[in-house]
């Protein structure tokens, strides 16, 4: 068979745009047609039936057993009339991916013939054979069945003829088996806590719902390249292949303009996210060739973390039809940028304030400056945990390595709110203001908004950064399921203003004014955060040095992440705000490090196979070509020619010879070390064994491979090489 590589590259040059067709000009036209919204509510539901699914997403009241029945009837007559004919539950489960099982509206009446149908507790309540999704440990020693349980709050979608409702997922004896369990636990935890606090600054508020507003980033690969590349294929990442001479220095790619099978893609993908009812709002180029992104408007978490999982699916769908491959690894490439999804996250009262946004009266920026100071000491003081969130096998090649944000979680302010922090703590002091500081710290309050307005300072290399009105968690991977960190966020700032809230009263009930007592808080809190705020360049060197010095921590390690998970620290601020107790979070641990270990193990299996079967016969005969070579010039040459000539030949024998006999030796020894730590029983020391005895291999492996890249004839040469990769489309 020819090398899969050339039929590969010549199959790319020949593609075409895929054509699309638009269900109209105007997206309004079609925005939401595919979700059973609130005015399909309203058309397809009686008016008793619409207010208790309202009631039950604004309170979180129970639908009874009639409403049920009705909703499910409406919701089927919605869907049928669209075309649907099966429904699932859509769930997250613990593996970062969405699950569904189909099952069609059929039912069989007494006369035997088959009617449509749906009721009420097939739309509440289901109970998937589940038992082979990551629990870790959690059902075998509970019940082994699951059940899923209907989300009023996230709207019924049609996807593929089927009608999907969003679902939880737990087990039978009530423990957390999925993401969106505890994500919903943990709105309400930092709803309650939040609609608290405003109450010190405008008694109508009721609600508080974070809001959150992702950036998914990807690569897009041709199909065929991507198919001549078991890696890609196998472990979304390449294990191989040597710098491409041009990659992104020139910084060509970055907001360039986008080239037209690309534009297709976006477009088809984008038009099939707006009748989901995801609002797409900005696409252009990253800064890595082939690399992309996309973002919506925000949305109330839950929802966005739905239609988060919603478009990726959706865009490898898609990407199909344009025969491209969506990467969402978070390195798929070595040496070229890697792929974050940033979280922009804030609160929203029931009343639009936003929470983050600066107002433009005194009061009103103190609760911004409440919210803000809030939100940097719940990141001072579970830092940790937001490490811990997003560390992943992917995500642990961006984390520190001089192109993403470092493993050490700081948070960026931006000069303008930073002197306004200094400001309180410098001027606000433990006793009693006089009335000329009060009026001076208030016009300085007063101040923001106007300066805010021009602020356009940016710190891109800020792990957690403030952007105006909203910080934006930069550090999380292109793959993950965004819940986990927006989880630790909202309970770590509920139970932040919790502790406010009890500190605020009790100096109000020394008889401290509200404002005064609510600034002295603010300035401890100030005080005592300092040293996460970091307002330098993140990349470099010296910031490395100065967070060691002012006691950050810095963990790339994933097991060794993982454990923060289970500290008291971790324990106490889930089981205080009631978001998932001890043995859920043992659970979830041990699902994320029996992935990270399966990844590792898959990776070094693949790489295993590639070395020995594609590239040692390869640079075998590559070997034995120059070998013949040197042969032909000894019958040719006298002895001094052949010398001079065959001695720079020589010498490329002896290297292509050294990388076989490393490539060799080290596949066996990676091999000895993955046995070793198969046989362990204990996960989190599997997991080491992984990521100390195994993991090193890759890249010891990766760079002999790479090297032999540069000498074997590019002709026989069988992976499609970087360039290739990246720039043919
Ligand atoms: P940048 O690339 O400069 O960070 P983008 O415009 O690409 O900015 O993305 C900004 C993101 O922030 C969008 O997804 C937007 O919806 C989101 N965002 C804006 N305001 C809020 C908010 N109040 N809460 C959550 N997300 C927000
Ligand atoms: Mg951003």
């Amino acid at each position: 068979m020819a090398n899969l590589r050339f039929q590969a590259l010549q199959e790319v040059l020949r593609r075409q745009p895929v054509d699309i067709a638009f269900p109209s000009n105007k997206i309004s036209d079609y925005f939401g047609i595919n979700v059973f919204d609130r005015q399909k509510m309203q058309k397809y539901l009686s008016l008793e039936a619409y207010r208790s699914v309202q009631r039950s997403i604004e309170k979180g009241t129970r639908i009874d057993r009639k409403m049920a029945d009705e909703v499910a009837a409406g919701m089927k007559a919605w869907a049928t009339e669209r075309g649907a004919t099966h429904y699932t539950h859509w769930f997250h489960p613990l593996t970062d991916a969405t699950a569904e099982k189909h099952d069609a509206f059929i039912e069989l009446s007494d006369s035997g013939s088959v009617i449509e149908n749906f009721s009420g507790s097939k739309l509440v309540q289901q109970e998937p054979d589940a038992s082979s999704f990551p629990s870790g440990g959690l059902r075998n020693t509970f019940e082994a069945r699951g059940y899923t349980a209907w989300d009023p709050t996230s709207p019924a979608f049609i996807v593929d003829k089927t009608l999907s409702i969003p679902t939880i997922f737990v087990s039978y004896t009530g423990e957390a088996l999925d993401h969106k369990t505890p994500l919903l636990k943990s709105m309400m935890a930092i709803d309650q806590a939040a609609s608290e606090v405003c109450l010190y600054f405008d008694r109508s508020v009721t609600r508080v719902v974070p809001t959150l507003g992702w950036e998914q980033e990807y690569f897009l690969i041709d199909e065929a390249l991507y198919h001549a590349r078991p890696d890609l294929v196998l472990t979304d990442r390449t294990l191989m292949g040597h710098a491409s001479a041009k990659d992104q220095q020139l910084e060509d790619h970055y907001f360039g303009s986008i080239p037209e099978r690309v534009s297709a893609f976006m477009k088809h993908f984008e038009m099939e996210a707006y009748k989901l009812g995801i609002p797409v709002k900005t696409r252009h180029n990253e800064v890595a060739p082939n690399q992309f992104e996309c973002a919506p408007i925000f949305e109330e978490a839950n929802l966005a973390a739905d239609h988060n999982l919603l478009i990726m699916d959706l865009m490898k769908n898609v990407a199909r039809r344009h025969h491209f491959r969506v990467l969402f690894h978070e390195k798929p490439f070595a040496g070229v940028n890697g792929s974050g999804k940033h979280c922009n996250w804030s609160l929203m009262t029931d009343n639009g304030i936003n929470l983050l946004a600066p107002g433009k009266t005194p009061r009103t920026n103190l609760l911004f400056l409440t919210f803000l100071v809030n939100t940097i000491k719940a990141v001072y003081e579970h830092a940790d945990l937001l490490r811990a969130t997003i560390s992943s096998a992917g995500n642990i090649h961006r984390l520190g390595a001089n192109e993403a944000p470092p493993a050490i979680i700081s948070a960026f302010l931006g000069a303008r709110v930073s002197e306004m922090l200094d400001l309180i703590e410098h001027n606000v002091t433990d006793k009693k203001m006089t009335p000329d500081e009060k009026t001076e710290l208030k016009l300085n309050i007063g101040k923001i908004p106007r300066i805010l307005l021009d602020n356009t300072d940016r710190n891109r290399t800020s792990p957690f950064a403030f952007t105006g009105n909203r910080f934006e968690f930069r550090a999380v991977g292109a793959s993950a399921n965004v819940a986990a960190p927006i989880i630790a966020l909202n309970t770590a700032v509920a139970d932040q203003l919790e502790q406010f809230k009890k500190e605020v009263s009790s100096l109000i009930r020394k008889r401290i004014k509200k404002d005064e007592a609510i600034l002295q808080v603010l300035r401890k809190y100030i005080i005592d955060s300092k040293s996460i705020r970091f307002e330098g360049n993140n990349y470099s060197e010296e910031w490395v040095k100065e967070a060691a010095k002012r006691k950050l921590s810095n963990v790339r390690d994933v097991p060794s992440n993982m454990d923060v998970y289970l500290t008291d620290k971790t324990i106490g601020l889930y089981d205080r705000q009631k978001v998932l107790d001890k043995r859920e979070l043992e659970g979830r641990t041990g699902v994320r490090l029996e992935m990270y270990t399966k990844r590792i193990q898959i990776e070094a299996r693949v790489l295993g196979d590639l070395a020995i079967n594609h590239i040692l016969p390869t640079a075998i005969k590559y070997q034995n070509d120059l070998i013949e070579n040197v042969r032909g010039m000894k019958e040719i040459f006298d002895e001094d020619e052949f010398k001079e000539f065959a001695a720079a030949r020589l010498d490329r024998i002896r290297e292509v010879s050294a990388h076989i006999s490393g490539i060799k030796a080290k596949v066996r020894e990676m091999v000895e070390e993955r046995k070793k730590a198969n046989i362990v029983e204990d996960i989190r020391k599997k997991a080491s064994l992984y990521s100390e005895k195994v993991y090193p291999y890759l890249d010891i492996i990766r760079d002999h491979i790479d090297r032999l890249e540069l000498i074997v004839d590019n002709e026989t040469w069988p992976l499609p090489k970087y360039r290739e990769l990246l720039f043919v489309r």
